[in-house]
């Protein structure tokens, strides 16, 4: 069921949105050479619960999921495109690595979600084209997005860009519905028609977020039951948004 929020509880979930991005914003920053991903997730931990927040994802179980997420951000390193664990197995950072961020933030009882992929000290060109790929997808995606329209606008801006730019258009993982929960329905596809699918609503909050290789779009899921790695072994990119829906268009919740 696609849930619409009230406009009170909207302005809970700005306020937990601007502190989302945030904290987004210092794992960018702290994304250098040699720091362990062990020491970003506490990083991350710790800025949320200084804002008496709660990151979701510690603990949090999908549905078919064999244990809880261990950590409270997912940091998913070149060919780990999406719930990179980083504090069981820690990876130290080196120059060139591609380092997605993947973060949903609990204020005063609502879920915001963000990601965003940053290259660590030096990209090579192949990589600062798929992280800038990736990047204008999202944007041209909530783009896409208005009252009246479709869930199938979204996929249909996102899965053109990355057809443009050579790279494989994940389609294995989508965004979704958030808010009450970290997913909620509708299912927001990469790929699609446009004036398919759900119709979109004011009030509908939705997370938006492509996922780009550079290779082919399959993906297989590692055996710590939640990163998933590109099956060609090619890096991946991520970023993602949690909007909503306005009567004027579409508000960006996670942007600083
Ligand atoms: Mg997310």
């Amino acid at each position: 069921m696609i849930t619409i929020k009230t406009p009170e509880e909207i302005k809970i979930l700005r306020e937990g949105g601007r502190r989302l991005a945030a904290i987004m914003q210092a794992l960018r920053n702290a994304a250098k050479i040699g720091v362990s991903t062990a020491d970003l997730d506490a990083l991350a931990e710790k800025m949320a619960r200084e804002g008496g927040d709660v990151p979701s994802l510690l603990g949090y179980r999908p549905k078919g999921a064999k244990r809880p997420y261990p950590a409270s951000v997912c940091i998913s390193v070149n060919d780990e495109v999406v719930h990179g664990i980083p504090n069981e197995h820690p990876k130290i950072l080196a120059n060139g690595d591609i380092v997605s961020f993947d973060m949903c933030l609990t204020h005063r009882g609502l879920i915001t979600d963000t990601a965003a992929t940053v290259v660590v000290g030096a990209a090579d060109a192949e990589a600062e084209k798929l992280v800038l790929a990736t990047e204008k997808a999202l944007f041209a995606g909530i783009k896409a997005v208005k009252g009246g329209g479709h869930i199938g606008d979204i996929g249909y801006a996102v899965e053109r860009v990355g057809q443009a730019a050579g790279f494989g258009v994940v389609e294995e993982l989508c965004g979704h519905g958030v808010g009450y929960k970290v997913h909620e329905d509708p299912y927001v596809p990469n790929f699609g028609r446009k004036g398919s699918g759900e119709k979109l609503k004011p009030g509908m909050v939705l997370a938006i977020e492509p996922m780009f290789t550079a290779g082919s779009k399959n993906v297989y899921l590692d055996d710590d039951g939640y990163t998933y790695k590109t099956a060609d072994g090619s890096r991946a990119a991520h970023f993602e948004h949690t909007i909503v829906i306005t009567a004027k268009g579409v508000e960006i919740l996670t942007e600083v």
